[in-house]
C-alpha cells in the first residue's frame, strides 16, 4: 500500500489544527511558490509529478474537505482553482496539468484542511488510481 494511502486510512476526519496551520504560520518550512491574502501554494513534500503544488486557503473556516462545504464557503474552492491556474502558468505548464481534491478516507485525504493538488510536468493517465 502506498504511504499516502496508509496515511489517509490512518487519519480520522476531524476539524483540529493540521500541519497546514503550522505552514501558514511559518512554524515549519516549505517552498512557497506564490502567496496572497487568501491562499498559500507550496510544493508538496512527497511529489507525485515533476510539479506538485498544494494550494490551501489561509482561513479554512471549518472547511476540512469538500464534503463539508456549506453555502458560506462557496468562494473558497473557486479561489483555490483560480490560484491553481495562476500557479500553473507561473510554473510553465502550458501543455496541461491536473487539479485534484481528495475527500475523506476513500478519496485518500490525509490532511483535513481543504486543498487542491496541482500536478504537472508529465503525462497524466486516466482513469486515476
Ligand atoms: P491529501 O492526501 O490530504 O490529499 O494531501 C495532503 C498532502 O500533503 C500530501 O500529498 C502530502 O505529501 C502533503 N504533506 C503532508 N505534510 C506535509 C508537509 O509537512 N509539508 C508539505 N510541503 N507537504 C506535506
Amino acid at each position: 500500500m502506498s504511504s499516502e494511502k496508509e496515511a489517509a486510512l490512518a487519519t480520522v476526519p476531524n476539524d483540529s489544527p493540521t500541519i497546514f496551520d503550522k505552514i501558514i504560520k511559518k512554524e515549519i518550512p516549505c517552498t512557497v511558490v506564490y502567496e496572497d491574502e487568501k491562499a498559500l501554494p507550496f510544493r508538496d513534500i512527497n511529489p507525485q509529478a515533476p510539479t506538485h503544488i498544494l494550494i490551501i486557503p489561509k482561513v479554512k473556516d471549518g472547511l476540512t474537505g469538500l464534503s463539508k462545504a456549506e453555502e458560506r464557503h462557496v468562494e473558497i474552492p473557486g479561489y483555490l482553482l483560480y490560484v491553481a491556474k495562476v500557479v500553473a502558468k507561473q510554473e510553465g505548464l502550458e501543455d496541461g496539468y491536473r487539479v485534484v481534491t481528495n475527500d475523506g478516507p476513500s478519496g485518500c485525504q490525509s490532511v483535513y484542511h481543504i486543498h487542491v493538488h496541482l500536478l504537472g510536468g508529465r503525462q497524466m493517465n486516466w482513469p486515476p488510481g
